[in-house]
């Protein structure tokens, strides 16, 4: 049975990158038949930053990755939150100790300091607490065993290290990297358990994927460095690794180095899945959802960036998805991160969505529209916009009347054919009743009129826009004129003849 954990430390909100690496386990997870499990990693408290857990949990939500088991869901190996596990971490690490596997540190932060400084000048290049320097720091392994004791039962402060071998190499196969060695001589004595009784990272993380049978660890590349280290942990406790799968790091859209805030700002575009207000400076980081991509877009999008199907086909919905997913077509080279793929998807997610459903959607921003105005105007400017929200800030002439007339085309289309046009288009419209006035009414009234006037359609059009919207483009014109309504449409059509002359 596949068992895989999304394991996020709730330090601030979740990275676009945090949701692929969500998304990707989610899919292998469904597509196995397996399970995904949610663990809150939080025994970093220097970094915890309130609101960020339930960040988390929204933005799964959000684009659809449903959890099985764990934080917010509960489950057999409750609870999911490491910090509410931490008596638990502590019997781990003294079963190493008394192993011989890992010991006791008392060495103050001055200490460890003086051990550089010597280190430094000895010009030894790897500076850390490991299998050459230990014996010269004050640990279980050389002061006297009564000494620990009495430190120990004094409540002096330790931390509990690990007892790195000087000379093994430590190797595993990753599913996307494939054979990955390491020399145990490159990796110091890391601390397991903190001088305030919490575990590390590392302790944490592999007792609870112990514990919590998890088969397959799949997360960023920037935790590749960490699992020769886990492999070591594994080992010392004789259980049994899982496999593992690094994915490829999110890129800048230069391809030059790792995707960053600073990305988002410059190119002017989201790196969270939900806008997020930082709890202490107030400061608002925009969010995909917010800024109007669809969820569906999102995931497509993500899919797309270190996986691939291998076939032509780039629209996925997530049943497709997980039908198609598999590890081993993920890339090992980092995935560009393309803003313009992103919205493509969201243009063509919105166009598959039905008229209510945008009609839904748009009128959470502009609660006061008619569901008859906002069904009329996701018509009107599907096919047109890149966000939900467009359909309404693209077409501000539905609400206003112009105020203005763009010159440019003034100067070249308000002539004495459209002006005699506009008598005849708008004695036309008159004489179509109000429960008649669709677009297609309108076509069939006003084009006929025309040209019984001698006018050529084609050549006055324009000139008829711009009296109506105040601008030479825009969407339809006919179904413009409907949902303006009769009334409205001679009231702009008189207010232009006066304007433009
Ligand atoms: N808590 C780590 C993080 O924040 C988890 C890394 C892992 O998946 O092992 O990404």
């Amino acid at each position: 049975m596949v068992r895989v954990r999304f394991a996020p430390s709730p330090t601030g909100p979740l990275h676009i990158g945090g949701v692929r690496t969500a998304l990707y386990n989610y899919l292998f997870a469904r597509k196995m038949g397996g399970k995904m499990l949610l663990r809150v990693e939080d025994t970093d408290q220097t970094r915890y930053v309130p609101g960020a857990e339930d960040y988390i949990l929204e933005a799964l939500k959000w684009v659809g990755i449903e959890i099985d088991e764990g934080q917010g869901v509960g489950g057999p190996h409750a609870p999911y939150r490491q910090s509410e596990r931490k008596p638990m971490y502590r019997q781990y690490a003294e079963q190493l100790i008394s192993e011989g596997k890992a010991y006791y540190a008392f060495d103050t932060a001055e200490e460890l300091d003086e051990m550089r400084k010597r280190l430094e000048e000895a010009k030894v290049d790897n500076m850390s607490y490991n299998a050459v320097t230990r014996m010269q720091m004050k640990n279980s392994l050389t002061l006297p065993k009564e000494e620990v004791e009495a430190r120990i039962a004094n409540g002096d402060a330790y931390v509990i290290r690990l007892k790195v071998p000087l000379k093994e190499e430590i190797r595993f196969k990753d599913i996307i990297r494939d054979w990955v060695v390491v020399h145990s001589s490159t990796i110091d004595d890391k601390v397991l358990l903190k001088s305030d009784g919490m575990p590390t990272y590392h302790l944490a993380n592999i007792v609870d994927d112990h514990l919590m049978e998890v088969t397959h660890v799949i997360r960023g590349e920037e935790w590749l460095p960490s699992a020769p280290l886990h492999i070591l942990l594994y080992k010392a406790f004789g259980w049994k690794a899982p496999e593992f799968a690094h994915l490829p790091l999110l890129l800048k859209p230069e391809g030059n180095g790792k995707l960053s805030k600073r990305d988002g700002l410059l190119g002017n575009f989201p790196i969270f899945p939900l806008e997020w207000k930082d709890p202490f400076t107030e400061e608002i980081a925009r969010g995909f959802k917010q800024d109007g991509y669809l969820p569906e877009a999102v995931v497509n999008f993500l899919a797309f960036l270190g996986w691939n199907p291998g076939t032509e086909q780039e629209f996925f919905t997530m049943d497709e998805l997980i039908d198609s997913f598999s590890l081993d077509k993920i890339h090992k080279a980092g995935a560009r991160f393309m803003i313009d793929k992103a919205k493509w998807f969201n243009q063509h997610y919105i166009k598959s969505k039905s008229e209510s459903e945008l009609a839904a959607i748009i009128k959470e921003s502009k609660a006061d529209l008619s569901n008859e105005l906002a069904v009329k105007l996701v018509s009107l400017m599907k096919d047109r916009v890149t966000f939900p929200q467009e359909i309404i800030t693209e077409v501000p002439f539905i609400f206003d009347a112009p105020s203005a007339y763009d010159e440019e085309v003034a100067k070249s289309k308000w002539n004495d054919d459209a002006r005699k046009a506009m008598g005849v288009i708008k004695e036309a419209v008159a004489g179509i009743s109000d429960a008649d006035f669709t677009s297609q009414n309108i076509h069939d009234t006003i084009f006929p009129a025309l040209e019984a006037a001698g006018i050529k359609a084609g050549k006055v059009m324009q000139a008829f826009r711009l009296a109506i919207t105040g601008v030479g483009k825009g969407p339809d014109l006919m179904l413009t004129l409907e949902i303006l309504g009769k009334a409205e449409v001679i009231s702009r059509i008189e207010k232009a003849v006066v304007a433009l002359g």
